[in-house]
């Protein structure tokens, strides 16, 4: 399977363009998704209960699942608390995403990912896709969608790669500075062009 990535900084519509590209019949798989399903209770991968070992029972809610908000405090608190549970989880969502990608039918299947460049996932991918739009617009859609200030995305932003590294590892740039059905219509002509390339 040829997998193309897709990656982009929060907020630049990495969602809207994945969802552009199912319309089109490509299959995406989301890091996002997969590295929550890996903690699931009821997942083979057998994370919820290592981590239930390492953390006590304490980071269970009374559901049985992972108390996510606590996890997140535990390993803000504690640098290789946060290195520990990276190491568990890492390879499992890695192993995950391969494997349903792998699974997935079409010309080519799309793994969009936050996090693509950071995390190392280009050595699983034939080419890179982007999402850009300038960093106030960006801000500002980030802002309105998840009700949150500027200073809480522009830190989540501090945590991400820059525009400038993002676009020099691109090999197709989608500019979502315009609006939805501009964006569609450049993911329509990128689908083609993909459908017609020899991917290697
Ligand atoms: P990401 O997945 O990269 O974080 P989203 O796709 O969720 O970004 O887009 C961020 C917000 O901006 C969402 O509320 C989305 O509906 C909105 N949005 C995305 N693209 C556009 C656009 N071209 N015009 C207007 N709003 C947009």
């Amino acid at each position: 399977m040829q997998i193309i990535g897709l990656t982009g900084g929060i907020g630049s519509g990495k969602s809207a363009a994945a969802k552009c590209f199912k319309a089109l019949g490509i299959q995406v798989v989301d890091a996002d998704v997969v590295a929550r399903e890996v903690v699931e209770p009821d997942s083979t991968s057998g994370a919820l209960a290592q981590i239930t070992a390492h953390f006590g029972q304490q980071i269970l809610t009374d559901a049985g699942e992972l108390d996510r908000a606590k996890l997140r405090q535990l390993i803000f608190a504690d640098a290789s608390e946060k290195q520990w549970l990276n190491a568990l989880l890492h390879p499992l969502i890695r192993q995950s995403l391969l494997a349903q990608l792998e699974a997935c039918q079409g010309p080519y299947a799309i793994l969009e990912a936050p996090l693509l460049i950071e995390n190392q996932l280009q050595q699983y991918i034939s080419k890179l896709v982007v999402v850009d739009v300038p960093e106030a617009l960006q801000l500002s859609r980030a802002m309105s969608r998840d009700n949150n200030s500027e200073a809480q995305i522009r830190s989540i932003m501090a945590a991400q790669v820059t525009r400038s590294v993002r676009l020099a590892e691109a090999d197709f740039v989608l500019d979502n500075s315009g609006d939805l059905g501009q964006l569609a219509q450049q993911v329509t002509a990128l689908h083609q062009q993909l459908c017609n390339m020899k991917l290697n």
